[in-house]
């Protein structure tokens, strides 16, 4: 370092010096091998189902501290679901470790082919504020389960999660295996200019391109898990009641601060005022008369947020629209006959705002979704196969669920992830998080014996129509 650094200059350098330590710790561990053998990973699996056990009642505490979330959304999609993954990874791990057994083209023969999956190595996971707990820890069990180390960054704007799960991981694992990096954008800048082996982003779509270009800058692998605006399609031939249910269950979820969560409706003309009627109805039935007394509603994050989503309630509010500053509380609030210029339909919404669209025509709202960027969820309702086949092929999305909101990211079996610019790319879930932290590598094994000599030069005439036949009849 110069003579002439600032203090700002020698403090960032040491922090620089901190991060890199801490990485090359990671990385002498993981060169020992030790990360490898199935029974460290499931061992390891193990002590964080341990550990998320001992400190449920701290995560949830902060949970409520951070976000006002009810215990029951708490448990049931933060800690509960990331439990449950931690036993379906126990379950099936050694199963997926094996390596897969592939054909050999006869030309090939006799040779075996297998693809082993194999640990990229140091891996960093950067987490948003929403799900604190399952943003962070749901990609960190795919990392654990294929084989890395971890380093882990929780978003700063939920300090109090962030500061439990330090506790725990220090608590219950050595740094050199898993790790927690606290901070904002100065230390993730810091974190970032370190080389990893695989970085796995959670995030808006401006921050995820910063990651992405600090992780171009080593050629690191990366999964960004993006966001974006979810359109909800509702069709005539749905349950009226179910669907009302099942929409506000999915916008309220977390006060709407969910990367899946229903953003906007395009309801069919023919069912709209049904439709309305049901939502009123069930939003008094959830929240009661008077929503800002109840426990069940989170609050919103900041008061950068807060001041971001009442700006967008305008137009022709039917429902709510009043807040709570001092509480960064906003009552569930619909905006009904909200076209592409409303502020509202400008951005992700992000909060309890629910804007309504009225179609007739199911192909203008095929026409307005492919118009933006792919949603990171497309969500319908209807039972008429054929509706829902056309929106599945004529649109792109990260994911759909059919007559349900966000059930597909719930899980195990089907990949989440996004796709392009709003959505990210790369998927995880159960085994696509084993996949997704695992490099696949091909291995052929090829017997001495049968050894084609026409391969070798000098090349002539006939070897080479030997290649060329071999190629055409045994290659595919
Ligand atoms: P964010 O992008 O602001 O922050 C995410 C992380 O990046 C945090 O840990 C933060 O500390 C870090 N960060 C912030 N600025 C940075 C910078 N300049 N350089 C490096 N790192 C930086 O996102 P957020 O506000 O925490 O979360 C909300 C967004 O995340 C929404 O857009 C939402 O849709 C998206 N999201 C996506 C998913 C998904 O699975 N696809 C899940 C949850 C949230």
């Amino acid at each position: 370092m110069s003579e002439t650094a600032t203090l700002e200059e020698k403090a960032a350098n040491a922090a620089t010096g901190n991060m890199a330590r801490v990485v090359q710790k990671q990385r002498d561990f993981f060169n020992t091998h030790a990360t490898k053998p199935l029974e460290f990973r499931i061992k390891q699996l193990k002590r964080l189902k341990e550990a998320m056990t001992a400190y449920e009642p701290k995560l949830i505490e902060a949970l409520n501290k951070d976000l006002r979330k009810s215990e029951m959304e708490a448990w049931s999609t933060e800690i509960g679901v990331t439990v449950a993954e931690i036993d379906h990874y126990i379950k099936n791990l050694g199963r997926w470790m094996k390596p897969e057994r592939k054909a050999t083209p006869l030309f090939f023969q006799p040779g075996t082919s297998r693809l082993y999956r194999e640990p990229f190595g140091v891996s960093l996971v950067i987490a948003p504020w929403n799900f604190p707990v399952k943003n962070l820890l749901g990609p960190v069990l795919g990392a654990m389960s294929a084989g890395n180390t971890v380093i882990m960054k929780p978003s700063e704007i939920s300090p109090a999660t962030s500061g439990v799960i330090k506790q725990m991981i220090d608590e219950y694992f050595a740094p050199e295996y898993m790790v927690v990096i606290e901070g904002g954008v100065p230390e993730t800048t810091e974190l970032l200019q370190q080389r990893f082996d695989f970085v796995f982003f959670t995030g808006g779509t401006e921050i995820g391109r910063i990651v992405y270009q600090a992780a171009a800058k080593h050629l690191t692998p990366c999964t960004l898990e993006l966001g974006g605006k979810c359109p909800t399609i509702v069709d005539t031939d749905i349950n009226l009641d179910i669907t009302a249910k099942r929409i506000i269950w999915g916008k309220m979820l977390n006060a709407g601060q969910a990367c899946v969560s229903v953003d906007h409706l395009f309801v069919n003309s023919k069912i709209k005022d049904k439709l309305i009627a049901k939502i009123k109805h069930y939003l008094k039935e959830f929240y009661g008369d008077d929503p800002f007394q109840s426990t069940d509603i989170s609050s919103i994050i900041s008061d950068k947020h807060f001041n971001r989503i009442t700006n967008m309630i305008e137009g022709d509010v039917i429902h709510g629209g009043k807040s709570d500053a001092e509480r960064r509380f906003i009552e569930p609030t619909i905006i009904d006959n909200v076209t592409p210029s409303h502020k509202v339909m400008q951005e992700e919404i992000f909060g309890p705002i629910l804007p309504i669209i009225t179609y007739d025509n199911l192909d203008d709202v095929i026409s307005q979704i492919n118009a933006g960027e792919k949603p990171l969820a497309l969500y319908i309702f209807s039972n008429n196969k054929k509706i829902q086949d056309k929106v599945i092929n004529e649109t792109s999305s990260g994911g759909v669920c059919i007559n349900e909101i966000t059930m597909h990211m719930a899980t195990t079996e089907l990949p989440f992830g996004g796709v392009g610019y709003s959505g990210g790319m790369g998927s995880y879930n159960g085994w696509y998080g084993f996949d997704t932290f695992s490099h696949k590598r091909g291995v052929m094994k090829k017997a001495f014996f049968g050894d084609v000599k026409q391969k070798y030069p000098p090349y002539d005439k006939s070897k080479l129509n030997f290649i060329k036949f071999a190629a055409k009849w045994f290659l595919g």
